[in-house]
């Protein structure tokens, strides 16, 4: 596995990998899962672990998000990942670290006003932004994303197809602990309580899939306060609080 840091390098020795997987580390198995499907369809796997400012909110946890880098390149090696990129902040938007207006990659608002993009203002101009930006660097064939972030994974595809960016976007389903709570990095924000209560998510949104008024209230109930809940793209999206940190998740919904 080369591990690479700077542009110039991943241009010199490893560009044009055929399967890209961006991530922001504090790897776990749903990210892993993505590695694992790249692997299968792919003769080159190339991760990047960047935690991108541009897409955290001024009081969100950009300062705090884990940063666990030795143990994410160990996880990497072990899937049969070929090359890690570890970009820092400048080498992704320069010395200065200057974003102009002109240097944005603005998402649809027709996707990104609803659900996460009406909670977190621009998260989604600062989510196409980077991932336009590594889709250039990497130069990849095809993309993973997971559909835990599905209205990102709609706007990824959206922003592709209208900036001809020459990739294929590939959707993968939501890897979920043994009790049904969807992986994800900021789960290990949760206290040993909080983590029991935050399996309900999932379970109340699927028995309830098709009372989202009641499944709210029954989240609430349990200490969750919901962001919103709602149907769209025949899936129904969670996002809710439980303390400080906040969690979302979608399921499908049958005809
Ligand atoms: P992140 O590091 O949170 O930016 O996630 C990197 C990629 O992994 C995104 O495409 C996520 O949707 C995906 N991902 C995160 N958690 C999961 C999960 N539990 N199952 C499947 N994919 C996931």
């Amino acid at each position: 596995m080369q591990v690479v840091r700077t542009i110039e390098e991943l241009k010199g020795d490893v560009g044009h990998a055929s399967a890209f997987i961006p991530t922001m580390g504090a790897l776990h198995a749903g990210h892993i899962s993505l590695v694992q499907r790249a692997r299968q369809e792919c003769s080159r796997v190339c991760v990047s672990i960047f935690v991108n400012p541009l897409q955290f909110g001024p009081n969100e946890d950009y300062e705090k998000y884990p940063r666990t880098e030795e143990a994410d390149l160990k996880l990497l090696e072990k899937a049969g990942t070929d090359i890690v990129w570890l970009p820092s902040v400048e080498d992704i938007y320069g010395e200065n670290n200057v974003i102009l207006n002109d240097d944005m990659i603005y998402a649809n608002p027709d996707l990104a006003d609803r659900l996460c993009g009406l909670n977190r203002p621009g998260h989604f101009d600062g989510v196409c932004t980077v991932v336009k930006k590594l889709l250039d660097a990497v130069k990849p064939d095809r993309a993973y994303f997971g559909e835990k972030d599905y209205q990102q994974l709609m706007i990824i595809r959206e922003m592709v197809d209208r900036l001809k960016i020459p990739v294929e976007i590939i959707g993968c389903p939501i890897l979920r602990e043994p009790d049904g709570l969807a992986m994800s990095s900021r789960n290990r924000y949760l206290s040993a309580d909080e983590r029991k209560i935050a399996a309900m998510l999932y379970q109340v949104i699927l028995s309830e899939a098709k009372n989202p008024i009641v499944a709210a209230q029954k989240l609430e109930s349990l200490g969750f306060q919901v962001d919103y809940l709602e149907e769209h793209w025949n899936r129904l999206f969670v996002a809710a609080r439980l303390g400080s940190t906040r969690l979302i998740d979608n399921i499908e919904l049958s005809c």
